[in-house]
């Protein structure tokens, strides 16, 4: 059901909605970018719909409402282990379609990828119900068209778009139709915005032999990328973690077990016991993370794990563009073809 509301009737609604559920979505944080007096647009639990950012990118995803880039899992003492406490109250998140997309990747990962489902991930995922940001424009370095994360027809509870102080409302979860009924001016047909072009395009090879691994595309990034990880801690679709205990007596047997966010760019994340480290170039991490998210996630599911939302190339303090390496990876797969190989 459809329904049209003014700024007034949002509020009501997204007030009403709290009394229900916690609300998590992207919010304008004065001067908390890159560089002085650069707002960041951040994941952050909102108390009223005048806090919602609905007009711009976030600089980080929402997947941090659900693996929150620090997460105590367990505490111990020398005998008794117990759980981390977790708000049980259900959660709305707001997020684009590129982001809902990336949200059934982390699932996949998490939920479905193995025997076991991830127990501390799962807890959460039961109480988050999504919100559909239309886009009614393309952003800087997006290329969710070529991803085909452009359009999401469902797996959100109600979507919301904002033009010229009216939003309009598709309610898909019909348990929340009361409070959109209570609070609107008037009903209508709605279709969540999604666009269709945008100005950043990819082209991901159907089949990329394993050549590639050595082709020498990898090694300028040797030199240019500087391991920070920031590509990896922006995407919604990485997935990597580390463990770290925090003890709190000398013995060692009183503490926490923590869940980091962890990034394959950076040193240390390859080694093993003995000394070894498999990726020790830049150029061979850049080839990991790449032919990951083009190439080994689709071999395991079927479907390709990037969907390009261009926070990657966003953040890059080294510009370089994750879109242009695939790019070149078509280019390479091309010139490898013609060469018979
Ligand atoms: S790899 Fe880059 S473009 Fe693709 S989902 Fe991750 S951050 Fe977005
Ligand atoms: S590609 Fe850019 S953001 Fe990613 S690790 Fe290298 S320098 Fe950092």
């Amino acid at each position: 059901m459809g329904y049209v509301l003014t700024q007034e009737g949002f509020s009501d609604a997204i007030s009403q909605l709290r009394k229900t559920y916690r609300i998590f979505a992207p919010v304008r944080k004065k001067g908390a970018g890159r560089f002085t007096d650069v707002d960041a647009i951040l994941y952050d639990e909102v108390n009223g719909s005048e806090e919602i950012e609905l007009h711009e990118k976030s600089d980080y995803s929402a997947k941090e409402v659900l693996t929150p880039l620090s997460e105590t899992l367990f505490y111990f003492t020398e005998g008794v282990c117990k759980e981390a406490d977790l708000d049980t109250r259900p959660v709305l998140l707001f997020l684009r379609s590129c982001d809902l997309q990336a949200m059934k990747r982390q699932d996949q990962i998490y939920l479905a990828n193995g025997m076991e489902k991830d127990f501390f991930y799962q807890r959460r995922r039961e109480l988050v119900h999504y919100v559909l940001i239309g886009c009614s424009h393309s952003f800087e370095n997006c290329f969710c068209v070529d991803m085909k994360a452009n359009v999401s027809e469902d797996g959100y509870a109600f979507s919301v778009d904002e033009a010229d102080g009216m939003y309009r409302i598709n309610v898909l979860d019909e348990g929340l139709d009361a409070v959109f009924s209570a609070a609107a001016t008037s009903k209508e047909e709605v279709v969540p915005a999604h666009v269709t072009q945008n100005e950043v395009h990819v082209r991901v090879p159907e089949t990329i032999p394993a050549e590639i691994m050595k082709h020498p595309l990898w090694d300028e990034y040797t030199t240019r990328c500087i391991g920070c990880g920031r590509c990896n801690f922006v995407c919604p679709t990485c997935t990597c973690f580390t463990m770290q205990d925090v003890y709190y007596s000398d013995n060692g047997r009183v503490g926490e077990r923590r869940r980091v966010g962890s990034s394959c760019m950076v040193d240390g994340y390859s080694n093993v016991a003995g000394g070894g480290q498999y990726r020790k170039t830049q150029g061979e991490r850049m080839r990991f993370k790449v032919l990951h998210k083009i190439l080994d996630f689709r071999k395991r599911f079927g479907y390709d794990m990037c969907v390009g939302c261009g926070r990657c190339d966003d953040v890059c303090g080294e510009y370089i563009s994750y879109s242009n390496i695939i790019n070149k990876v078509a280019d390479a797969v091309d010139a490898m073809e013609k060469e018979g190989r």
